[in-house]
């Protein structure tokens, strides 16, 4: 069909006339700090539902409203002092609050996919700031991709990934952070961790002491975290974890400076071993490996804390069991 996605500098009237589409219920690419996100109106059932369909997600699986700051997120949730505490450190920026929904939250059920529990988030990427101020209202923006495949941290991606049905493609550049916000739960009796993100666990630990750990994959408390899903953020190919050492068919995702040679195409998440830079290339790189003429990617192994945490998570996923 050749249908073309409009991709678009973040000028200021760029970012209104994105503004406009998601006042009207269509659906905008936006980038923020974390991945490039599928945004929609998060109070217009028609435009929540939009974002499954496009997305090819499972209503199952709850959406993220993105709100320009903790005043915007206390009008639809049940606001806590934990809450307060965190946003004042961690606000704007890769944290997502589930707290619990208000009675006159105006944000679509869809969005909680059924949950009493909304999921709220106020980015820090200054397009994605500005467009939230324009809407007026909460943005549900789950990753701009298909359900379950790499997550996009640059427009291009974002085309690659989905096709008709966005409406407009705003152009920020890569992604700073480049993996996804840590998720964590409020409405349980303790702190609950439910996805590792681009806020470390030590640094939120540091300011309300230990999160507990989500529920594992598949009891039935997983069902609050559906994010939980176990094959995910997966390439084409094959991902095989902690490698050592590789083989002449495979591609190598290296990170630190000592990398195994022989591998058919070799990319460092960071040669200096510094998380950041490993978390900003992570899906960019996966991209580039995800080649067809290769056996699969071979993943060195990656330090398993501050933003390794989220690594691991997302690698974990992409070398699950496809369904
Ligand atoms: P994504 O939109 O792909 O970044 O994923 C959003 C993440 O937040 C997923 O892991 C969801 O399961 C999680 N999430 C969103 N809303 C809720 C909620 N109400 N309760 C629990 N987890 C949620
Ligand atoms: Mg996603």
């Amino acid at each position: 069909m050749g249908l073309r996605l409009d991709i678009v500098a973040p000028t200021d009237d760029a970012i209104a006339r994105a503004a406009d589409l998601i006042r009207t219920g269509a659906l905008v690419a936006l980038p923020t700090e974390t991945v490039y996100g599928l945004g929609g109106d998060a109070t217009n059932d028609r435009a929540v539902a939009g974002i499954f369909q496009a997305k090819g997600r499972p209503q199952f699986n709850p959406l993220i409203a993105h709100v320009p700051d903790a005043a915007a997120a206390a009008q639809h949730v049940v606001w806590t002092d934990v809450a307060e505490v965190l946003a004042q450190r961690f606000w704007p920026g890769p944290l997502t609050l589930v707290l619990s929904r208000r009675a006159d939250c105006a944000v679509s059920l869809l969005c909680s996919a059924g949950l009493d529990t909304l999921a709220v988030r106020s980015p820090s990427h200054p397009v994605a700031q500005a467009l939230l101020r324009a809407v007026g209202r909460p943005v549900a923006a789950p990753s701009a991709n298909r359900s379950g495949m790499v997550s996009p941290t640059q427009a291009a991606h974002v085309v690659q990934s989905l096709g008709a049905g966005v409406a407009l493609v705003l152009d920020g550049g890569r992604c700073p952070v480049g993996v996804e916000s840590t998720v964590i739960d409020l409405t349980a009796a303790q702190p609950t961790l439910l996805r590792p993100g681009g806020a470390t666990r030590e640094a939120i630990e540091a300011v309300i002491g230990p999160l507990a750990r989500a529920p594992a994959v598949g009891t039935p408390g997983a069902l609050h975290a559906p994010g939980q899903l176990e094959s995910h953020y997966a390439p084409a190919l094959p991902v095989r974890l902690d490698a050592l050492s590789v083989a002449d068919d495979e591609a190598l995702l290296a990170f630190g400076p000592d990398v195994p040679g022989g591998a058919a195409l070799t990319l460092n998440l960071s040669p200096a071993g510094d998380m950041g830079e490993a978390a900003a290339n992570l899906f960019a790189m996966l991209r580039t490996l995800d080649r067809p003429d290769l056996r699969g990617i071979a993943v060195a192994p990656i330090p398993d804390h501050g933003l390794g945490l989220a690594i691991n998570d997302r690698l974990r996923r992409a070398a699950a069991p496809r369904p």
